[in-house]
């Protein structure tokens, strides 16, 4: 646990948090601050600061619990979608946003959108060159 993380100290540290469900592995709390009701938070209950670093048996059980929250939202509050979304930027400890969504600005501020709209298309050799090096790195890394 590391006690300057809040995602460990509501995990573990005893601040308090609205659970949604729980396991050996991993927690689902509720934000305090939601994007709309329901959305929830899967969260690995040891300290991990990207999702990359899990092991594949870490990583799927995470996924599974994301789908398995996603499952309960669709059910529960019958959004438009239930979106899933992560950055890891902000908290560096590995939990997936689980988000009902009710129309498209829920979740895409109009600006970003506006930002992305104002760019130019990526040419077909752009694009080429960026799956030609992804496809490089993915062939011989895993
Ligand atoms: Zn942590």
């Amino acid at each position: 646990m590391h006690s300057d993380c809040l995602f460990c100290r509501l995990i573990q540290g005893g601040l308090p948090s609205h659970q949604a469900y729980e396991d050996a592995v991993v927690a689902v709390i509720l934000p305090r601050q939601s994007v709309n009701p329901g959305h929830a938070m899967v969260v690995t209950k040891i300290h991990m600061e990207n999702f990359y670093d899990a092991d594949d048996d870490l990583y799927t059980h995470l996924m599974l619990v994301v789908k398995r929250t996603a499952l309960a939202i669709k059910a529960v509050f019958a959004p438009l979608q239930v979106v899933i979304e992560t950055s890891g930027i902000g908290n560096r400890h590995v939990h997936v946003h689980v988000i009902p969504v009710h129309g498209f600005y829920d979740l895409v501020p109009k600006e970003v959108m506006e930002k992305q709209d104002a760019q130019p298309p990526a040419s077909d050799e752009q694009l080429a060159s960026v799956a030609q090096d992804l496809r490089r790195y993915l062939t011989t890394h895993v």
